[in-house]
């Protein structure tokens, strides 16, 4: 049941025209839950308020399916604004990028060249850039691009999935740059990626240890409190500073966690998604864990007083679904 659910919605995540549909109709579905806003100006407020509790963030500007050159500029020149805002603001913040979005279907050198414009600007400012793991399709890339980016920039690295095989090997090439733990959202076959959760999980702990133990920073990217005890107890019994590590969770999960960790004197990052683009990102969201559902669930039926409201998740993703196979039949 549980993996019929996640396939349900990543099979929803990669549907464009339910992205594309998303996006018109504006945040909804209780979307607001995971997604931090609209905007940069939108999320200002958020960012200050996590900074004053000593808690840095990585802002990640959603966007998914560009196959248009124009979009990838368009999401390059954001993410340049963005970069001046952070460094005008004097926000503690890095900042996420997906290569899909700058380009990679379109053409490895223009991705490169806005990967290039990206990092001079955050190079100037001192802020670090971190190319998210998407799907394996771009994986073999991502590295190419990164190994490249980092003849000429050190402010760039990226992330490191446990659920595939060739993740100790990959993280033992990339010994000294800068990498994001995570055990990895998407869907992938057998043949390169473990498919049962023991195997992700002992994966993400051995990688994990393998790391504390060297000199480069890593973030500790999981909402798994088994895996943060375990490693806290590792780092204490081997001596291993703070410095060299920090936990990440994403916005709107366990938020709770967020401040303990900071205040226990972890270095601690809350992963920020906003923008306009929410739809892929949500639903991988809602597919890594059905309790997620009950959660959306709950804030999109009933209003703080405990009233039902009239906004259903699943009536919003059956119309979008619905919206989809509408257009389908009239393309035919
Ligand atoms: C900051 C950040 C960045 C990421 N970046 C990427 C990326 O670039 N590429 C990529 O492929 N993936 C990325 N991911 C997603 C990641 O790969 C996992 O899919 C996701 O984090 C779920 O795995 P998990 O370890 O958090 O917990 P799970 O394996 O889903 O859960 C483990 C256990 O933790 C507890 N738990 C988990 N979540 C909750 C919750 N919300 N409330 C209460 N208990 C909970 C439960 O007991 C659960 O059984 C990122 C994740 C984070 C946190």
């Amino acid at each position: 049941m549980a993996n019929l659910t996640r396939d349900f919605f990543i099979g929803l995540s990669n549907n464009k025209l339910l992205n594309t549909n998303a996006k018109k109709y504006g945040f909804r579905l209780g979307a607001e839950k995971f997604v931090a806003g609209t905007n940069f100006d939108s999320i200002i407020g958020i960012i200050k308020d996590l900074n004053s509790e000593g808690i840095s963030c990585t802002l990640d500007n959603l966007g998914e399916f560009v196959t248009e050159k124009s979009e990838a500029i368009e999401a390059r020149d954001d993410i340049i604004d963005m970069l001046y805002k952070i460094h005008e603001q004097r926000l503690d913040c890095h900042v996420s990028v997906k290569l899909t979005q700058l380009g990679l279907d379109i053409g490895d050198d223009f991705c490169i060249n806005n990967m290039h414009a990206i990092l001079k600007v955050a190079n100037r400012f001192e802020i670090f850039i971190n190319i998210d793991m998407e799907k394996h399709i771009h994986y073999g890339k991502t590295l190419e691009i990164l190994n490249e980016l980092r003849k000429e920039y050190d402010n760039v690295g990226t992330v490191i999935q446990s659920y595939l095989y060739s993740a100790e090997d990959d993280l033992a090439a990339l010994e000294d740059v800068r990498i994001r733990l995570v055990k990895g959202a998407y869907k992938e076959d057998a043949s390169i990626a473990y498919p049962s959760k023991e195997d992700i999980d002992r994966n993400f702990m051995e990688l994990a240890k393998k790391r504390l133990l060297g000199n480069t920073f890593t973030s500790i990217a999981t909402h798994d409190h088994n895996i943060i005890e375990e490693l806290k107890s590792f780092v204490d019994e081997h001596n291993i500073s703070r410095d060299i590590f920090e936990f990440q969770m994403l916005y709107g999960f366990r938020t709770e966690m967020h401040n303990e960790l900071a205040q226990a004197g972890y270095h601690f990052c809350t992963y920020i998604p906003f923008g306009s683009d929410w739809f892929g990102y949500f639903m991988r969201r809602l597919a890594e864990r059905p309790q997620n559902i009950n959660l959306v669930l709950k804030d999109v039926f009933y209003t703080k007083g405990n009233k039902l409201k009239k906004e259903p998740v699943i009536a919003g993703v059956a119309a979008l679904s619905l919206l989809m196979y509408v257009n389908k039949k009239r393309k035919k």
